[in-house]
C-alpha cells in the first residue's frame, strides 16, 4: 500500500537526506515566484580583445544572471540552474535572459552609440523548446532594432554530445541568423575534438580551471598552447575565462589566445557599474568604437 510504501521510505530517508529534498521543493517553488516578481538581475563581465589598443580593448561582455531572493539573499546560479533545468523552468529564465540582455545591448547602443557583443549562457534543455527557437529569438531582436551579432549564445559540450540528432542544425540557424556561437567551458567535460570539426562555432572558451593551473602545471600551458593553435586553424577565435594574474594573462596573450576574461580585469558588475566603468570614466579599459 501506499502507507507501505511511505513508512518503508521514511526508513531510507535520513534527516539529512530529507533536509536537502525539502531546501530543494523551497527552492523551486521560489523558483516560481522569481521569475514571477523578476527577481534576477544580469551583471556584465568584460571581454578584453588581446589584440586591441590597450585604451579601445573591450569589445565584448558576458552576461551572467543573479538571484536576489527575498529571504535568503544572494543565490549562486551554480546552485540554482540546475534546478531550474530539471524542472524545465531555464526555458523561461533563458528566455528573460535573452530579452534582457538584448534590451541592455540596444539601450547602450542608443545612449552611448556603442556596440557590445552580449554572450549569453543557453541550457541544452533550452534548444529542446520551441520558445526559445530562433525565430522566436529573431523576431524579438527586430523588434528592438537590434543585429542579431548583438548577441553570442554560449553553449556547453553537454549541448554536443546529445545523441538526438538535430543540434547541429539548430546551432548552424542561430548562425545563420546572424548570432555568433561560443563552445564554454572547454576542458572540463569530453573535450572531444570532433566537435570542433563537427558544428560551426566561433570561440571557444578554455574553462578557468586550466587558466588557474599554468603558472605551475606545464602540462596545462601545452594543452591551452595546443587548443589555441587547433583552434586558429580551424578558424575558431580563442577566449580564456578565469584569468586573475598578471602572468596568466601574459602566459596566454604569448600563446596567442585573442581574448581574456577574468577577475584580472575585473569580476562580473551591475550594468551601471559597467557604464561608468568602461563608457563614461575609463582608465585602463575602454570599449572599441565603431567596429566593423
Ligand atoms: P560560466 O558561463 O562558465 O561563467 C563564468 C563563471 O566564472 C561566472 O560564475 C564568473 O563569475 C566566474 N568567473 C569569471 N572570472 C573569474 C575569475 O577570474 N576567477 C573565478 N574564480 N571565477 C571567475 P557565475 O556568475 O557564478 O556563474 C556560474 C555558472 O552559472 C556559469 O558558468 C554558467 O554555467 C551558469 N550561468 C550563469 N548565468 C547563467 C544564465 O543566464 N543561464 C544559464 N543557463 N547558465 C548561467
Ligand atoms: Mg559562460
Ligand atoms: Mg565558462
Ligand atoms: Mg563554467
Amino acid at each position: 500500500s501506499a502507507k507501505a510504501h511511505g513508512r518503508n521510505k521514511f526508513n531510507y530517508f535520513t534527516p539529512k537526506m530529507q533536509e536537502t529534498a525539502l531546501r530543494r521543493m523551497k527552492l523551486i517553488q521560489d523558483l516560481k515566484t522569481a521569475i514571477k516578481m523578476e527577481e534576477f538581475e544580469l551583471y556584465y563581465q568584460p571581454i578584453i580583445d588581446f589584440s586591441a589598443n590597450a585604451s579601445d580593448n573591450i569589445t565584448k561582455a558576458e552576461a551572467l544572471i543573479r538571484w536576489h531572493h527575498p529571504k535568503l539573499g544572494f543565490i549562486s546560479p551554480v546552485d540554482f540552474i540546475p534546478i531550474a533545468e530539471d524542472t524545465g523552468m531555464i526555458v523561461e529564465i533563458g528566455n528573460w535572459v535573452f530579452r534582457q540582455a538584448c534590451r541592455q545591448a540596444a539601450q547602450w547602443k542608443q545612449t552611448y552609440g556603442l556596440d557590445i557583443q552580449i554572450s549569453i549562457n543557453k541550457s541544452p534543455v533550452q534548444f529542446r523548446d520551441e520558445r526559445s527557437s530562433v525565430t522566436s529569438w529573431t523576431q524579438y531582436m527586430s523588434e528592438l532594432n537590434l543585429s542579431p551579432a548583438s548577441i553570442c549564445v554560449e553553449i556547453t559540450e553537454g549541448l554536443l554530445l546529445e545523441t538526438e540528432s538535430g543540434v547541429g542544425a539548430k546551432l548552424a540557424a542561430f548562425r545563420d541568423a546572424g548570432m555568433q556561437i561560443s563552445l564554454d567551458d572547454f576542458g572540463t567535460g569530453y573535450s572531444s575534438l570532433s566537435y570542433l570539426k563537427k558544428f560551426d562555432i566561433d570561440y571557444l572558451k578554455i574553462d578557468k580551471s586550466f587558466v588557474s593551473n599554468l603558472e605551475d602545471n606545464t602540462n596545462d600551458l601545452s594543452l591551452c598552447e595546443a587548443i589555441i593553435v587547433m583552434s586558429h586553424k580551424l578558424g575558431i577565435k580563442v577566449i580564456a575565462e578565469g584569468i586573475e594574474t598578471e602572468l596568466q594573462r601574459a602566459m596566454l596573450e604569448c600563446a596567442g589566445c585573442d581574448y581574456g576574461q577574468g577577475y584580472l580585469f575585473s569580476k562580473p558588475v551591475k550594468a551601471e557599474d559597467f557604464e561608468s566603468r568602461y563608457f563614461i570614466s575609463s582608465d585602463e579599459f575602454r570599449v572599441k568604437k565603431n567596429r566593423a
